[in-house]
C-alpha cells in the first residue's frame, strides 16, 4: 500500500465526463489498496475567464480582490469531483486551500507557501476516505485567502506530498510527460523518462509549462518524486528526482520559449554607482519579479539600461519605472511587449563548450535576431522578438538533434568547462 498524491490539471477535469473520468482513476488508485490525495485545478479556462472579467471591470484590480475571484475556480472542481467518487460508491471529501491549512505569505497573486498543516487531510485518510484539495490557493496566517501563481496546482500537489510524506507525487496533464520542447510547438519532440531536479527548474523556469517552477523547487528541497503522466492514457511519464547514473547523460535536454515577459529599456540613466541598485530596488518593493538585465557601455556618462519582467507585473513596473526616470533624471524609457525567451538546458553543457555558439549559429541559420543573452551553468537563453519564437524554437530542436531516439552521449569531459 503506497500513500500517493494524484494532481489533475484544468483540461483533465474541463467538462462532466472528465471529472467522472478522473474520479473512475482516483477510485481504481484507491481500491488498488492506496491512500489517495487529490489535487485539482479550475475546470478547462475558468481561470482565464476570470481574469478576463476582472480586466473588464477594473484595468488593475486589487490583487487581494483578485485572489477572492480567482480561488472560486478550484473550489467548484473539488466539490464537483467529491460528488462524482461519491456516485461510485466511494467516500470522498473535498477542502479549500485554506481549509488543508495551506499557510502562505501575503504575496496575493504569487504567494509563497510556508508551511502546510494538513491535518484534516491525513485526519480524513485515517477514516479511510479519498481526500479532494482546492489547487492554487492558500491563506495567510491571519485568514486571508491566497493564490500561488499561474500552474500553481502543481505546487499545492508536490507541498501536500511532502507535508504527508506520500510516496510519490503523480502530475496527470494533457501530455505524455515532460518533453524535449513543447510537443505543441515542435511535433517531433521526444518524452523525457527521467530528469533531475536541477534541469526541470531550468526547463519550468524558462517556459516549459508543465510543472511551475515552485513545484519542482518544493520537489527538491523535501524530496518529492515526481511524475508527471497522462490523464487520457496509462502510458509512463516523466519522472523527476535527484539526479542519479541511472539517467541519460545527455548535452542538452531540451528546449524551452517563454512568451509571458515584456521588455522595459530606461534610456540615458546616469552612469553612476548605486543608480541599478535604486532602479531594482524600487522594482523588488513594487513586487516585480526582474529576470534578465542587460546594461550598454556607458557614453558620456550616461547608459541604456534594458530587462524583462512578467507581463502580469507590468502595471506596477510601468508605475515604478515612470517615478525613477522624473528621480534619476534618465531621458526616456520604452516597453516592448512582442518578445520571448528561447533557452536551451542541459547539464552536459556544464563540461563541453561551444553549446551557445552552435546555439547563436542555428539561430542566424534561421533568421532570427537576438536582442539579449543570458546564461547559467547548464542553461543559455536569448531572447528573440516574439513573433519568431516557435521558428526558433524549432531550429534549436533540430540543430541539436533532440528528436532522435539514441541520444548522443556526453562526450569525455572537456578540461574546460561552460556553456
Ligand atoms: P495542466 O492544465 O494539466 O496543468 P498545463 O497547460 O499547465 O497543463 O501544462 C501542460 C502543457 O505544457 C502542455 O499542453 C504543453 O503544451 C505545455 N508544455 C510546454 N513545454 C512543454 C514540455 N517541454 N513538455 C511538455 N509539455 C510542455
Ligand atoms: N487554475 C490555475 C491556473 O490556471 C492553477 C492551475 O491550473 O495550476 O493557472
Ligand atoms: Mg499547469
Amino acid at each position: 500500500m503506497a500513500l500517493i498524491v494524484q494532481k489533475f490539471g484544468g483540461t483533465s477535469v474541463g467538462t462532466p465526463d472528465r471529472i467522472r473520468a478522473v474520479a473512475e482513476r482516483i477510485v481504481a488508485t484507491h481500491t488498488a489498496g492506496n491512500d489517495c490525495v487529490a489535487v485539482v485545478s479550475a475546470m478547462g479556462d475558468v481561470t482565464d475567464d476570470l481574469l478576463a472579467l476582472a480586466a473588464a471591470i477594473n484595468a488593475d484590480p486589487p490583487e487581494r480582490e483578485m485572489d477572492m475571484l480567482l480561488a472560486t475556480g478550484e473550489q467548484v472542481t473539488i466539490a464537483l469531483l467529491a460528488m462524482a467518487i461519491h456516485a461510485l460508491g466511494h467516500e470522498a471529501i473535498s477542502f479549500t486551500g485554506a481549509q488543508v491549512g495551506i499557510v502562505t505569505d501575503a504575496g496575493h497573486t504569487k504567494a509563497r507557501i510556508q508551511e502546510v498543516r494538513a491535518e484534516c487531510v491525513k485526519d480524513a485518510l485515517a477514516d479511510g476516505r479519498i481526500v479532494i484539495v482546492a489547487g492554487f490557493q492558500g491563506r495567510t496566517p491571519e485568514g486571508q485567502i491566497t493564490t500561488l501563481g499561474r500552474g500553481g496546482s502543481d505546487t499545492t500537489a508536490v507541498a501536500i506530498a511532502a507535508g504527508i510524506s506520500a510516496d510519490i507525487c503523480e502530475i496527470y496533464t494533457d501530455v505524455d510527460g515532460v518533453f524535449t520542447a513543447d510537443p505543441r510547438v515542435v511535433p517531433d519532440a521526444r518524452k523525457i523518462d527521467l530528469i533531475s531536479y536541477d534541469e526541470m527548474l531550468e526547463m519550468a523556469a524558462t517556459g516549459a509549462r508543465v510543472l511551475q517552477l515552485r513545484s519542482v523547487e518544493f520537489g527538491r528541497n523535501h524530496g518529492v518524486a515526481i511524475h508527471v503522466r497522462s490523464s487520457f492514457n496509462d502510458h509512463p511519464g516523466t519522472i523527476v528526482k535527484e539526479a542519479d547514473a541511472s539517467m541519460e547523460q545527455a548535452i542538452i535536454s531540451g528546449v524551452t520559449h517563454d512568451t509571458s515577459e515584456a521588455k522595459i529599456t530606461i534610456r540615458d540613466v546616469p552612469d553612476q554607482p548605486g543608480v541599478a541598485a535604486q532602479v531594482f530596488s524600487a522594482l523588488a518593493e513594487a513586487n516585480c519579479n526582474v529576470d534578465m538585465i542587460v546594461q550598454n557601455v556607458s557614453e558620456e556618462g550616461a547608459t541604456d539600461i534594458s530587462f524583462t519582467i512578467p507581463k502580469e507585473d507590468l502595471a506596477r513596473a510601468k508605475r515604478t519605472v515612470e517615478a525613477m526616470v522624473e528621480h534619476l533624471g534618465a531621458r526616456a524609457w520604452s516597453v516592448d511587449e512582442s518578445i520571448a525567451k528561447v533557452s536551451l538546458v542541459g547539464a552536459g553543457m556544464k563540461t563541453h563548450p561551444g553549446v551557445a555558439a552552435q546555439m547563436f549559429n542555428a539561430l542566424a541559420e534561421a533568421d532570427v535576431n537576438i536582442h539579449m543573452i543570458s546564461t547559467s551553468s547548464i542553461r543559455v537563453s536569448c531572447v528573440v522578438s516574439g513573433g519568431q519564437a516557435e521558428k526558433a524554437v524549432r531550429a534549436l530542436h533540430a540543430s541539436f538533434g533532440l528528436a532522435e531516439d539514441e541520444i548522443v552521449a556526453e562526450a569525455a569531459p572537456a578540461a574546460r568547462g561552460g556553456n
